[in-house]
Order: structure tokens, then sequence, then C-alpha cells
């Protein structure tokens, strides 16, 4: 993935829930770093309630947690 193009709203969205390969995933970040742009609609999917009510899902709290 090329770091100058922008994720979509859902690859966004996924992202910030944590659900995308960590590779992909680390380039986002550093994307988002990067770009006020994308920065700012992170913010607008983090407090939008879809993404809320996505992370209370009950099939995504059965998923095992990813860390480091
Ligand atoms: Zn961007």
């Amino acid at each position: 993935m090329d770091i100058k193009t922008c994720p979509d709203e859902k690859t966004l969205s996924l992202l910030l829930l944590g659900k995308l390969p960590e590779l992909q995933a680390e380039k986002l970040e550093e994307h988002l770093l990067r770009c006020d742009d994308c920065a700012s609609r992170s913010e607008t999917i983090i407090a939008s309630d879809e993404l809320t009510n996505a992370i209370q899902a009950p099939e995504l709290a059965r998923l095992p947690q990813l860390e480091e």
C-alpha cells in the first residue's frame, strides 16, 4: 500500500478497531501521523456512534486480543 494514498473510511474504521493486519495497520498509522486530513477523519470516526456500536458488538468482544 502506498503511504501517500489515503485509506477510505471503512479501512480507517478497521484500523481504529484494531482489526487490520499488523503490517497494514503500521503503515496506516504512519500515514495518519503525516496526513492531517486522515487524522481529522479518524477523529470523526472515533466520535461516531457507528464505531462505538461496533466496539460494543458481542461478536467483536469474543475475538482474541492482538497485543504487541
Ligand atoms: Zn490521508
